[in-house]
Order: C-alpha cells, then sequence, then structure tokens
C-alpha cells in the first residue's frame, strides 16, 4: 500500500495525507488552488463525493449542472465540477482511470434494504449525514453526488452497475476553484460491483497549489 502512495508522489508533498478505511468518511476545507488527490489503493473501490462552498455552504455541488457544462455524463481530466449557482468548484486536473459515475448517487440502508434484502449498519448516506454534522450542516444538504472510480454503464438507456475499471493506484486530482468543503465516503457496499463486493482502503491527500511546496512531515 506505502508503495502505491510512493509510486505517486510526483504531486508534492502533501500538506495532509490519511488512508480512509473501507466504510469510512473524511471531510476538509480547501483553499483556492490546493488541491485534492484521491487514491484507489487496491483498486475497484467506489468513492462518493460531495462538496460545499465554505462561504455559503448552500451553494454546492450540482451533478445537473456539471453533467450539461461538461456535456458527459462522465467526470474525467479537464472537466470542471459546478455548483448550485454555475460556479466552478473544482477542475480535474489528473485522472488515470477515466471512468468516474454522475449518475447512480450513493447507497443508503433502505435502499440496500429494498434492493438487496439485507439490514446494513452502515452506508454512504449514513456517512454523508455524520460528515455534515462537523460542519453544522444538515442530512438535507445531502444532493445528488459524485462516485469515484464507480462505473454506471447506460447502454440503450439501461443504466447497470458494471464492475469498476480502476487498477491499484489508479487517482484523480481536483484543484479547488474557490474555498471549499470536501467531503467523501470510501463506500462500504458489498453487495454490488461498485466496490467490487470487497470493500477496500483509500489515500486522501490535500496537496498545495501547483508551483508551492507543501509542508515536511
Ligand atoms: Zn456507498
Amino acid at each position: 500500500m506505502t508503495t502505491v502512495i510512493e509510486d505517486t508522489l510526483d504531486h508534492g508533498q502533501p500538506l495532509s495525507r490519511e488512508i480512509i478505511a473501507p466504510g469510512g468518511r473524511w471531510s476538509h476545507r480547501l483553499e483556492t488552488g490546493q488541491r485534492l488527490r484521491i487514491v484507489d489503493l487496491e483498486g475497484q473501490q467506489a468513492v462518493d463525493f460531495l462538496c460545499y462552498s465554505a462561504e455559503l455552504p448552500l451553494d454546492r455541488l450540482n451533478v445537473p449542472n456539471t453533467v450539461k457544462l461538461n456535456r458527459s455524463l462522465y467526470v474525467t481530466k479537464g472537466c470542471t465540477i459546478f455548483s448550485d449557482k454555475a460556479r466552478k468548484m473544482f477542475s480535474v486536473l489528473e485522472d488515470t482511470c477515466g471512468f468516474h459515475d454522475t449518475l447512480a448517487g450513493c447507497c443508503s440502508i433502505e435502499m440496500d434494504l429494498h434492493r438487496y434484502g439485507v439490514e446494513k449498519k452502515t452506508s454512504c448516506r449514513t456517512n454523508f449525514v455524520n460528515e455534515l454534522a462537523k460542519w453544522s450542516l444538515s442530512p438535507s444538504e445531502i444532493v445528488s453526488n459524485i462516485n469515484f472510480f464507480m462505473r454506471v454503464t447506460f447502454d440503450a438507456g439501461e443504466v447497470e452497475i458494471a464492475p469498476a475499471v480502476s487498477k491499484a493506484g489508479d487517482y484523480v486530482v481536483l484543484q479547488a476553484e474557490m474555498p471549499v468543503i470536501a467531503m467523501l465516503s470510501n463506500c462500504p457496499q458489498d453487495s454490488n460491483h461498485s466496490s467490487g463486493f470487497r470493500p477496500t482502503p483509500i489515500c486522501v491527500e490535500v496537496l498545495p497549489p501547483l508551483g508551492e511546496s507543501g509542508l515536511t512531515a
């Protein structure tokens, strides 16, 4: 696992680096220009992602705006993530995977009971509820999210959660375009392909703006 991270250390010394266990959650405020790197350490691990303006949290990730303004149902390198007010929240600077979902939203205890007849204790939705509380934000602030490293196909209008194509060490780098609260759930789903039926850890780094070096450990 350490090797995978060190192999891709050409992004500058991170301001912070955390390993998020399967089913874990994370949030952090980023200032304009700071970068967020999410590494799928073992491959095929869905990472559910939300973001909010740090100065006006009611202006938040808007997936339909993102889809329309990028003219793409997938988020990948070169895309911009937009808010309700059509403001730029993040630019996708790098992407070694290429498939990131905008359709499927997050898993929930209720949906898993409905879909699989299984009563679970955790989900991305419960993770978001708990993480939002840290920022005094309520569950009503959960909106349709982006799923990094998750592949949802939509051939002929038929939507399916398909086996992910992300390999161990694949990553995305997002550059904050405004002060922003980034939030993610390392999806605990073990009943479909979103996490390869085997949720695994991820690494999350906050990197300084391009051209600036970060703090040394
Ligand atoms: Zn999930």
